[in-house]
C-alpha cells in the first residue's frame, strides 16, 4: 500500500484483520489530506442541503467500521456529534425549511435560544442529525501502531518499481499486487495519472474558544468542529486554483472576520493548517485494478468526503481482489477503461 491517509489506513486495516500480507509505505513530508482535515461525516451537502451520494449505504457501514475499529484498537475515535446549523442567510434558511418538509431524514427544528449565549442568530438556527466527528489524528496513530511491523516509512518513487509476471518489485519487497493511496500524488503516477483528479486546496485554524460546548459541531458559511480540550478547528476553503501548499494570509483574515461577525466568545488562533484534497471532476472514487497492468491497483479520489468514503470503498477493493466481488459501478476505474489504457 502506497500512502497511510486514510484510505491506506481503512485498507491496512481491513487486510489485516482478514490475514492478508502487505507492507505499507508512508513517507510523512508529502502533503496529505487526511492530517489537517476536520474528520466530520455530515448527510447533508450544498446550498440546497441534499443528502450525500450513496449515504444510506455508506454512514451504516462507516460508523460500524469506526466503531469496531475503535473497540479493537482501544482508543475513542468515533463520537455522535449533531451539527447545529446557524443559519448564514434568509435564502439558506428558506432552504433548510423547505428540506425539513422535502426527502429528509436527516434534518430537524431545534431550539436556537440555547445557542444565543455563544452565537449571533440573526436568521435562526436548525440541526442535522447523525452526524459525526472522526478524530483522524488518534485514527491515523492508532493505524499505524497497529500494523507497526509492516510500516515502512520512506518515499515511493514510482520510477524505482518493477512490474513482472509474479506482480510488483520495490527494492528488496515483491509483493502480488500494489495499491496506491497516496492521495494527490497519483497524478505524478504514470499510470494513474489520465484519471481525472482535480487538487483542491483547504485550509483551516486550530482556535481557542473557551466555554463554547464541544458536544456539537457548528456550521454557519464557516465550520466549527469541536478538536481536542478547547480547542476548535474552523474552516474551510475550497480552492481550485492555487499555486502552492502555503497557508495564506487571505484565508486567515477571512476566517477571523467571519468568526468576529458569528461568535460571541473571546477567542485565540493557534495554528493554521493546510491540506489538499484529492478531489476529481466526477465526485466519485477511483476504486480498482489497472485494465492493463492488474498487479496496479487504486483507491483514491475521495475528495471531501474521505471519512465517509474510504471504509466502505477499501473493503470492496479487497472483496473485488479476493472474491472477484463487483465495485461499485460509479467508483470503479473501468469507467476510464479506454483512458487508462492508451
Ligand atoms: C482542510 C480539509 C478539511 C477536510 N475535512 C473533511 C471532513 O470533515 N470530512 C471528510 O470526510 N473529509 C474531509 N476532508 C477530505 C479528506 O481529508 C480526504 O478525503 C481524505 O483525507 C483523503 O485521504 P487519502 O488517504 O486518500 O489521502 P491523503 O490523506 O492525502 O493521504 C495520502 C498519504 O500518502 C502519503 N504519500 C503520498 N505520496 C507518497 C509517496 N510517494 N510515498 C510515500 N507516501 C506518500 C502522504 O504522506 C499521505 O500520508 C478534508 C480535507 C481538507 C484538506
Amino acid at each position: 500500500i502506497i500512502g497511510q491517509g486514510l484510505t491506506g489506513t481503512w485498507l491496512s486495516y481491513f487486510l489485516h484483520k482478514q490475514g492478508i500480507s502487505f507492507k505499507i509505505i508512508n513517507d510523512p513530508k508529502t502533503v496529505s489530506a487526511t492530517s489537517v482535515a476536520s474528520g466530520v461525516i455530515n448527510p447533508v451537502t450544498g446550498r440546497r442541503i441534499v443528502q450525500t451520494w450513496m449515504i444510506d449505504t455508506l454512514l451504516p457501514f462507516a460508523i460500524d467500521a469506526y466503531r469496531a475499529f475503535q473497540q479493537d484498537e482501544n482508543v475513542p475515535i468515533i463520537k455522535e456529534a449533531p451539527i447545529l446549523s446557524i443559519h448564514p442567510s434568509l435564502q439558506m434558511r428558506e432552504s433548510f425549511d423547505y428540506r425539513l418538509t422535502h426527502d429528509n431524514i436527516y434534518l430537524k427544528e431545534n431550539d436556537h435560544s440555547s445557542l444565543g449565549e455563544y452565537f449571533n442568530t440573526p436568521f435562526g438556527t436548525g440541526e442535522i442529525d447523525q452526524c459525526y466527528w472522526i478524530d483522524l489524528i488518534q485514527f491515523l496513530k492508532a493505524g499505524q501502531q497497529k500494523i507497526s511491523n509492516h510500516f515502512i516509512e520512506d518515499y515511493f518513487d514510482v520510477s524505482d518499481m518493477i512490474l513482472n509476471e509474479q506482480g510488483v518489485q520495490w527494492k528488496n519487497i515483491n509483493a502480488e499486487k500494489i495499491i496506491f493511496c497516496d492521495g494527490i500524488n497519483t497524478m505524478n503516477n504514470p499510470y494513474f495519472k489520465s484519471l481525472p483528479f482535480v487538487p483542491n486546496k483547504g485550509e483551516a485554524l486550530i482556535v481557542k474558544i473557551k466555554g463554547l460546548k464541544p458536544t456539537n459541531i457548528y456550521k454557519t458559511n464557516i465550520t466549527i468542529v469541536p478538536w481536542k480540550d478547547d480547542l476548535f478547528w474552523v474552516g474551510s476553503s475550497y480552492e481550485w486554483s492555487f499555486s502552492d501548499a502555503l497557508p495564506s494570509q487571505g484565508f486567515k483574515e477571512k476566517m477571523i472576520t467571519a468568526l468576529n461577525a458569528v461568535l460571541k466568545l473571546p477567542y485565540e488562533v493557534v495554528e493554521h493548517l493546510v491540506g489538499i484534497r484529492p478531489a476529481n471532476t466526477e465526485r466519485r472514487p477511483f476504486v480498482g485494478l489497472h485494465p492493463k497492468y492488474p498487479q496496479l491497483g487504486i483507491c483514491n479520489g475521495m475528495g471531501t468526503k474521505g471519512c465517509s468514503l474510504a471504509p466502505y470503498f477499501t473493503k470492496q477493493l479487497i472483496d473485488h481482489i479476493e472474491q472477484g466481488t463487483m465495485i461499485e459501478p460509479e467508483a470503479d476505474i473501468k469507467r476510464f477503461s479506454t483512458l487508462l489504457s492508451t
